[in-house]
């Protein structure tokens, strides 16, 4: 199977490196199948420049695709595939597949693109996590720039110490960290001046009563002007109609992200969004 896709995809399936124990629930049991039979596979969300609306790069979203249940929403699958452990394979397929990718992306676009990945707590804690990094990186031959590793905040407030040793070694690469869902942890603004942070991501929560809820614009308009002094990008999520947009790009938000820009899609929808976009005029 692995043979026949070529060297343009990467196949989660690998025998060798397949060795986690199988446990005896029955969704559980069919995870593992899942990975077997291949049935998980990557969407792709467009970011856009909060401005100009040019597509900037895709953030990866997992889905799994179940021959009896349909497509299975990673909420359903990921705090189980965290628990047992298989979110390691899981997400070193992603970062992998991702990676190589947004190459494809960039091909067809003539520009270059980036790719946000998002890492669990149990991923980011594995040994093994730097490694994959690198090897994702070779195997698509991407700089380290246009590779954004989205993190929450209780990854970084769990284990201080092995955040800022590993973050470290990630900044060297040059490869970005955003904090995801940002506000919404056990938080405190002492990591961002501890930690190298590059972009924080406003969550769903802060947009989705934009602009009339007097208390999100405010949030909105801080956490921008908080990441602007500290200079780094910010990312608002779920923006989902005109207004918020409007409302975030006026504060000075760099990128968004949301159903308004282009929902997650397969990659071959990723292309022809790519194709329409830069057919498009942008207005500055
Ligand atoms: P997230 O990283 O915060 O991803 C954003 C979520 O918001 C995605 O949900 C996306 O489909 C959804 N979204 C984007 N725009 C809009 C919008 O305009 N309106 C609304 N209502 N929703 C919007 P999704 O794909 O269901 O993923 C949920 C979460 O699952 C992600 O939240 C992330 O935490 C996790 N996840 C997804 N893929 C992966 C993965 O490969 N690895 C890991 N560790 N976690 C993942
Ligand atoms: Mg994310
Ligand atoms: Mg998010
Ligand atoms: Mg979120």
């Amino acid at each position: 199977r692995a043979k026949e896709t070529g060297k343009a995809r990467y196949v989660l399936y690998d025998p060798q490196t397949f060795t986690k124990p199988v446990h005896d629930v029955s969704i559980e049991a069919a995870m593992f199948e899942a990975v077997k039979n291949g049935e998980f596979l990557l969407h792709y969300q467009p970011v856009v420049d909060a401005t100009t609306r040019q597509i900037m790069g895709f953030e990866a979203l997992m889905r799994w695709m179940h021959p009896d249940l349909g497509l299975v929403p990673p909420i359903q699958f990921i705090p189980m595939a965290e628990n047992n452990g298989l979110i390691t394979l899981l997400g070193a397929w992603v970062l992998k597949a991702a990676c190589v990718q947004i190459r494809h992306f960039e091909e067809a676009a003539g520009r270059q693109l980036y790719i946000s990945v998002n890492v669990s707590p149990r991923q980011f804690r594995n040994d093994h996590f730097l490694e994959t990094v690198d090897e994702a990186m070779k195997l698509s031959d991407l700089q380290g720039s246009q590779l954004l590793l989205e993190i929450t905040e209780g990854i970084l407030m769990s284990d201080p110490d092995h955040a800022e040793t590993l973050l470290t070694a990630i900044a060297a690469r040059g490869v970005r960290i955003a904090i995801d869902d940002f506000g919404t942890g056990y938080s405190s603004l002492a990591y961002l001046k501890r930690f190298p942070i590059n972009t924080l991501k406003i969550d769903r929560t802060f947009v989705k009563d934009l602009p009339g809820s007097v208390k999100d614009a405010a949030i909105c308009d801080v956490v921008i002007s908080l990441a602007s002094h500290l200079n780094l990008n910010t990312i608002a999520e779920g923006v989902e109609d005109e207004q918020q947009l409007q409302f975030l790009a006026k504060q000075g938000c760099t990128l968004i992200q949301g159903f308004l820009t282009g929902h997650p899609m397969l990659p071959d929808e990723a292309i022809a969004a790519l194709k329409a976009n830069s057919a498009a005029a942008f207005v500055i």
